[in-house]
């Protein structure tokens, strides 16, 4: 009796356990499911593009570091928070600045004149991304250049040589000295742009980073500075260094002298029906720079000068449009869509390149 006594007692006990367990396993089992479809989540999540957007303003955030009166200094108590409303000022401060009127006053003129003489139909899908990628390396570039220009001059004293030819004169005493000022600056920056840019094309690395200037299957005033930001740190040692070399240019501090350079730039990228006929090697024009953005094989690595397309005639590269000859733009399978795409486009190609590499080799030894 006293057996079954204790054991009717302990069943109800047994059974209530037996649910206690059942529910605990039922949560185990719901949590797993949570955390499981969580880790999914987040390993859908683009971590390489988030990484390279990390390494942008990473970049960003040191050179606004580097070229304030705190970098350097033994202090301590370093201020984070009187660091962070610089950056907010160097951001706002630039944002009204003259590189981002500028922008967004030519995107205005350029896509005004697409519309009037458009040099080709296109889908025009690509704006949002160019002009907020635009928006975001010119900050960039306007957080580095102290900085280019710091490196330059490293290299510079470092070599031992500068400003071999003095070519400077007073360009403000008559507006032909400041016409043959701003020429003389563009021509000879032409020249080194014309050989960095041909490096671009020919050596595989380098044209990763140049690719997304390419990718545009649209081309028009907004690819301008679609131009990946791995490039502006590549400028020092390309156009700054050797120019800082050789020459000392006349008043470079001249506002116009380096603006109209910079407004042709844009005005080369338009989407507009203008060549210049039989002087189309005396000046570059829209349809001149189209050709060198064409996806079709007989214009590639044609046509790399920005402003005078006689360095490419000099230096056998030049390619004179046809009179009609306005082709689509693009890179072969190459779809830039969306904004960490474009940062991170450099960085996938050379994975890929690596893994072809590597495979390579490994194919190689088992030969
Ligand atoms: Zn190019
Ligand atoms: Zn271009």
């Amino acid at each position: 009796m006293v057996r079954c006594a204790s054991l009717t007692a302990t069943e109800p006990t047994l059974a209530l356990a037996d649910q206690d367990t059942g529910r605990s396993t039922e949560r185990s089992l719901r949590f797993a499911a949570t955390a499981r479809r969580l880790i999914a989540m987040l390993a859908r999540l683009p971590w390489a593009e988030f990484a390279t957007l990390g390494i942008f303003i990473g970049i960003v955030v040191w050179a606004v570091w580097f070229t304030t009166e705190d970098a350097g200094s033994s202090d301590a108590s370093f201020d984070i928070g009187a660091f962070l409303s610089r950056l907010w000022e160097f951001a706002t401060d630039f944002y009204q600045g003259w590189d981002v009127q500028i922008l967004l006053g030519m995107a205005a003129i350029g896509l005004a004149l697409e519309r009037i003489i458009p040099g080709r139909r296109q889908d025009m899908t690509n704006l949002p991304i160019n002009l907020g990628y635009s928006a975001m390396v010119l900050l960039f570039v306007g957080a580095i250049v102290p900085l280019q220009v710091m490196a330059a001059d490293i290299v510079v004293s470092g070599l031992g040589w500068r400003n071999i030819f003095d070519l400077r004169f007073d360009a403000s005493q008559s507006i032909w000295l400041a016409l043959g000022a701003m020429l003389l600056n563009a021509l000879i920056i032409d020249f080194f742009f014309y050989w960095f840019h041909r490096c671009q094309h020919t050596v595989s690395v380098l044209w990763q980073i140049h690719l997304l200037h390419h990718s545009d299957m649209a081309l028009n005033v907004t690819t301008t500075h679609r131009v990946h930001f791995l490039e502006h740190l590549l400028t020092p040692f390309f156009l700054i260094v050797p120019v800082l070399i050789l020459f000392d240019l006349p008043d470079k501090e001249m506002f116009w002298i380096a603006t109209v350079p910079a407004l042709w730039s844009y005005f080369v990228h338009a989407n507009a029906r203008i060549g210049f006929g039989r002087f189309w090697w005396l000046l570059s024009s829209p349809q001149y720079h189209r050709i060198h953005h064409s996806i079709l094989p007989e214009h590639h690595d044609r046509n790399f000068a920005v402003w005078f397309p006689f360095y490419d005639v000099i230096f056998g590269t030049a390619y004179a449009p046809k009179r009609d000859e306005y082709p689509p733009s693009g890179v072969e399978g190459v779809n830039v869509s969306k904004l960490p795409h474009a940062f991170w486009l450099p960085f996938r190609q050379w994975w890929g390149m690596a893994k072809n590499l590597t495979a390579r080799v490994r194919g190689r030894r088992t030969a």
